[in-house]
């Protein structure tokens, strides 16, 4: 450690990361009357956020209910979901809808206003809120940012990077830039999105590295259920410019299907995420093509506008042919062990949205569970912040900075995609040990350590569940061993 110069910007609240949970929970402690600073490394298009498409979940139809939201994300994530975390989403979640209205976000609706609710796999019935068809993270984020950009509470730092906490008697009091600036603060929120750019197949936006919990865990923060790392079923293979983009479970949820290479459908479209992405990985395996096809022929293309033309713009006319996809690296279900208020394991250090683990996905998240989660957690860790004590003047150490792995070298992304793919073998785990990039090591030492499949962590070496696992989750600590903890 080594002691930093003082940070040139003070704050009460220090938010890293402008997606949609950073620029949710800045706005949510800037409603309170606090002094915000957020940090952002890269522009609005290259969020995650920006590229959500189906929607938000919450329990808004009249015929749905909080127990039956909890139920299919307990469902979806296999016995392995904190269920006070669940809960406190289920029930919050709707109520952040409505705060997005005010905030200004139109969500589809029909012409007496009624919200139109989306079905996505595994969920009982309607109950995804989306903008613009599939334009919907777009849609958040504009509106966000532009609200952000125009409250004089809100500091913004647009391409500044965080890569180390800045540390007092065991607090974090702020983050340390790559420029040589940084910021203080009673509660710094990390919100810097999730780690599956680090596969080489993937959906996600280049700078989704995890960066956040390499930071978190530098500073002495748990992280836990790293080996749950959701793979999307229906990424286009095989078209240049638009390898791993990502074709809405919500086009399926109106009647889109999947054909293996005899033409013939294979799968409830609508299962949940693991299950539909195992089973075209085994057709594939089996079969020694590259893709199935996704035909939504059926599907009014002018519900889906961003989607169609984008396909349209790489060369494939959805109206007329099936879409070739095959599963990709989407979602990552751990990162940051955090409390129901967003707190992590060290005090003044918070995290949010898909950086964070509250456990509430368990093995596999439920369709649009995650921006619902990005509103419902940023807002409580906006909340819990503002009653941290005010960082002491005086000097603070810096943690080792992490800037050095932000960009993991292409054979890292390969061995993640070969080693830590939809299925796992101890072989290929232990290879991964020895890998230069240290996320990528804790990666294979949680994905070891669960001996058995469940969900999204699928062992070829162990492929049944094992009930004795129920509720665990892998924690790993300083020391980089996991070890399994029980959350409730
Ligand atoms: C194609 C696609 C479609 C999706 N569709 C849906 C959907 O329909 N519904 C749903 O619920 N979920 C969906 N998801 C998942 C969801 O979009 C993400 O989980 C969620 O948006 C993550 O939000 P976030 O705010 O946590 O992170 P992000 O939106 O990824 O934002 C991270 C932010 O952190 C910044 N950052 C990173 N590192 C640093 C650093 N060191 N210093 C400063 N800033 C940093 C980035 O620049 C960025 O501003 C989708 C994901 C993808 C990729």
């Amino acid at each position: 450690m080594c002691v930093s110069a003082e940070p040139v910007l003070t704050g009460d609240i220090a938010v890293v990361g402008a997606g949609a949970a950073g620029l949710y929970a800045a706005l949510s402690a800037a409603a309170q009357g606090a002094a915000v600073v957020l940090v952002s490394a890269t522009p609005l298009a290259q969020t995650a956020s920006y590229w959500a498409q189906g929607g938000i979940a919450a329990a808004l139809a009249v015929e749905d209910s909080f127990e039956r939201h909890l139920a299919d994300t307990q469902a979806a994530g296999r016995d392995a979901v904190r269920s006070s975390a669940a809960q406190v989403l289920v029930r919050e979640a709707p109520e952040r809808v409505r705060d997005l209205e005010r905030f200004g976000v139109r969500f589809d609706a029909d012409r007496h206003g009624v919200l139109a609710l989306g079905l996505e796999g595994g969920h009982s019935l309607r109950r995804v809120v989306h903008a613009g068809g599939s334009a919907t993270g777009r849609r958040i984020v504009r509106q966000l940012s532009a609200l952000a950009a125009d409250e004089p509470r809100i500091t913004v730092m647009e391409d500044a990077r965080a890569v180390s906490a800045w540390m007092r008697d065991g607090r974090c009091v702020g983050v340390a830039l790559d420029d040589g600036r940084g910021v203080r603060a009673r509660a710094t929120v990390l919100a810097t999105g999730g780690a599956a750019a680090l596969w080489s197949r993937t959906t996600n936006p280049p700078g989704s590295l995890g960066i956040g919990m390499s930071l978190a865990h530098a500073a002495g923060a748990d992280l836990a259920d790293l080996e749950f790392l959701q793979f999307h079923p229906t990424a286009v293979v095989g078209v240049c410019g638009r390898e791993g983009f990502l074709v809405t479970e919500a086009i399926r949820g109106e009647g889109a299907t999947l054909h293996g290479p005899d033409g013939e459908r294979f799968v409830d479209e609508l299962a949940p995420r693991d299950e539909v992405a195992r089973r075209i990985t085994a057709l594939l395996t089996q079969s020694g093509a590259t893709a199935v096809g996704l035909d939504m022929r059926r599907v009014d293309p002018s519900l889906f506008p961003n989607v169609v033309s984008a396909l349209q713009d790489a060369g494939l006319d959805p109206t007329r042919e099936p879409i070739p996809v095959s599963p990709a690296a989407h979602y990552m279900m751990g990162g940051i062990v955090t409390d129901l208020h967003g707190r992590s394991t060290v005090p003044g250090l918070y995290a949010i949205g898909e950086t964070a683990c509250t456990g509430l996905h368990g093995a596999n998240r439920l369709a649009s569970n995650s921006l619902s989660e990005c509103f419902v957690f940023g807002a409580r860790a906006a909340h819990a912040g503002l009653d941290e004590p005010a960082p002491a003047a005086g000097e603070q150490s810096q943690t080792k900075p992490v800037a050095a792995l932000a960009r993991p070298a292409r054979a890292t992304q390969e061995a993640l995609w070969r080693d830590a793919g939809i299925v796992r073998t101890r072989e290929g785990l232990e290879r991964l040990l020895d890998d230069p990039h240290p996320l990528a090591r804790l990666i294979a030492a949680c994905a070891l350590y669960r001996e058995e499949s469940r969900g999204a962590h699928q062992r070829a070496d162990c492929p049944a569940t094992d009930v004795r696992l129920d509720h665990h989750h892998a924690v790993v600590g300083a020391d980089e061993r996991p070890r399994a903890v029980s959350w409730r």
